[in-house]
């Protein structure tokens, strides 16, 4: 049986090996399956990425207050498909 997520972005449910496990390290988010602490799931994809930001998706996941710091995990899906993002 194939454990599912909820993508913290667009908040629909895909298998766990399709989505990106992010965690919060330092106020950063990065990610990793193998962080310690709560993880939040996300699509590889800057459109969840940018959904999850505006609605504070983050904070409520991983129960952290105060901002978070998106840069790294921006990064990240840049590099994983830069042309499909080049918009
Ligand atoms: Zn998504």
């Amino acid at each position: 049986m194939t454990s599912e997520r909820t993508c913290v972005g667009c908040r629909t449910r895909a298998p766990a090996e399709l989505l990106l496990r992010v965690a919060i390290q330092g106020g950063s988010l990065r990610p990793g399956r193998n962080l310690p602490g709560r993880g939040a799931w996300l699509h590889p994809d800057l459109g969840c990425l940018n959904q999850a930001e505006r609605r504070s998706a983050f904070g409520r996941a991983l129960r952290h207050t105060g901002p978070i710091d998106t840069a790294g995990i921006r990064s990240h899906l840049e590099g994983l498909a830069p042309d499909r993002f080049a918009l």
